[in-house]
């Protein structure tokens, strides 16, 4: 008898299972917009040309080696991703108050960054937004912080409840710790204003509490990386500290190469030196140094000026086929007449709209129409192309007829 007789089947990952479940389908109709990954109009996943572009100078430069690369990662890589998110000119990096360290994508980051948390932050709660990203809880969990939630969404306008979240990071703790999706939400595509941002940095200051930024679509959601980095650099403009989590696998559609990076942001240079040297005893018992690859592509193409260019250019084409398909469906509904305003379908950025539709509707969907999305009724744009629009459309007004 096995030794691990006594365990159970475990369940499949609520958004990765959505994949497994395509791929059992059979029928030539079905479509996964639960992948959370981009598609070309063909369906197709992309290499960026700048990426294959990188790799070949990697590959030609026959003075690189696969030594292993320092616990806290590519040094080259860790200033640019800083100065990526930061921005240029940001005073923090010219004060050399930012410690950063190369880590396994956006995941690996809050991973680190909550472990970091939990040994050496005198807080140890974390809220988190309702809804968020599935994973979150599990990671900060196990990161060995305690979660709570703050109100996020109203489904009655299918947008931000900024006063229900004001009130509850107000009741919050002194020095809780908050995690905000620094652009393009998941999964609602919701995010605040500027004047809203603002509201919520002074609360936040006012309060004492500890911003840690999720960095998981720079680019991706509006096609300006500066633009989508607005929040993250108000409150590094304050002077105040945070965190972030940065992934490099949707705006350099890297996703399998797992690089990403965490950025704790201090008020003092000595202090980031400290963090920085903790941060990398957290590291090395846990899997010693990240990978090489994908960090090398990522520095060889934000050093390179024409690279670099490049990769705007075919960051804001993958936004803008994103933002096409919004417009797409949502012109298609009108024409069916579909019941319900779907205007948020056309608000809400970033790689994925929350469509307000239930459990129900979604298994209705799948059963009758093998459109396969996440139960909470998300839907991921970049699975969408114009050709499997209509099918959407019709899926969609059925479900709710
Ligand atoms: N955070 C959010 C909000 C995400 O949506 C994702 C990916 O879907 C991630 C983090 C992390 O992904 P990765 O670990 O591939 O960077």
């Amino acid at each position: 008898v096995s030794a691990f007789q006594h365990l159970e089947q475990a369940p499949e990952d609520p958004i990765l299972g959505v994949t497994v479940a395509y791929n059992k389908d059979p029928s030539p109709v079905k479509l996964n917009l639960g992948v959370g990954a981009y598609r070309t109009e063909e369906g197709k996943p992309l290499v960026l040309d700048v990426v294959r572009q990188a790799e070949e100078l990697l590959i030609q430069d026959r003075s690189r080696y696969k030594e292993y690369i320092p616990i806290a990662g590519l040094v080259e890589f860790n200033k640019l991703s800083a100065k990526l998110i930061l921005g240029d000119g940001s005073p923090a990096i010219g004060e050399k108050r930012v410690a950063t360290a190369q880590c396994l994508t956006g995941t690996g980051s809050l991973r680190v960054g909550a472990e970091f948390l939990s040994k050496h932050y005198s807080q140890h709660i974390i809220y988190i937004p309702v809804p968020t990203w599935g994973n979150h809880p599990k990671i900060f969990n196990l990161g060995g912080l305690s979660v709570k939630t703050y109100r996020y969404y109203d489904p009655r306008t299918s947008g931000l409840d900024y006063e229900g979240m004001l009130e509850d990071l107000h009741a919050a703790p002194p020095g809780a710790i908050v995690l905000l999706h620094a652009c393009a939400h998941n999964p609602t595509g919701v995010d605040p204003t500027q004047d809203q941002w603002e509201g919520i940095r002074q609360l936040i200051r006012l309060k004492g509490l500890l911003p840690f930024f999720d960095s998981a679509y720079q680019g991706f959601a509006s096609g300006s990386l500066d633009a989508d980095a607005y929040s993250v650099r108000l409150f590094v403009g304050d002077g105040g500290e945070c965190l972030i989590a940065q992934s490099f696998a949707k705006n350099m559609g890297l996703y399998g190469e797992r690089v990403g990076a965490l950025s704790i942001v201090c008020r003092s240079a000595t202090v980031a030196t400290r963090v920085e040297s903790q941060l990398k005893l957290v590291i090395r018992p846990m899997y010693s140094s990240p990978p090489i690859h994908g960090a090398s592509i990522v520095a060889t193409i934000l050093s390179d000026r024409n690279l670099y260019y490049n990769w705007t250019v075919e960051l804001k084409n993958m936004a803008d086929r994103i933002i096409s398909m919004r417009h797409q469906l949502y012109d298609a509904l009108k024409a069916r007449g579909t019941p319900g305003d779907w205007s948020h379908i056309i608000k809400q950025i970033g790689m994925f709209t929350f469509t307000g539709l239930n459990k129900d509707q979604v298994s209705f969907m799948t059963a009758e129409y093998h459109i396969y999305l996440t139960s909470d009724g998300r839907i991921s744009m970049a699975g969408l192309s114009s050709k499997t629009v209509p099918h959407l459309a019709d899926a969609i007004h059925a479900a709710v007829l």
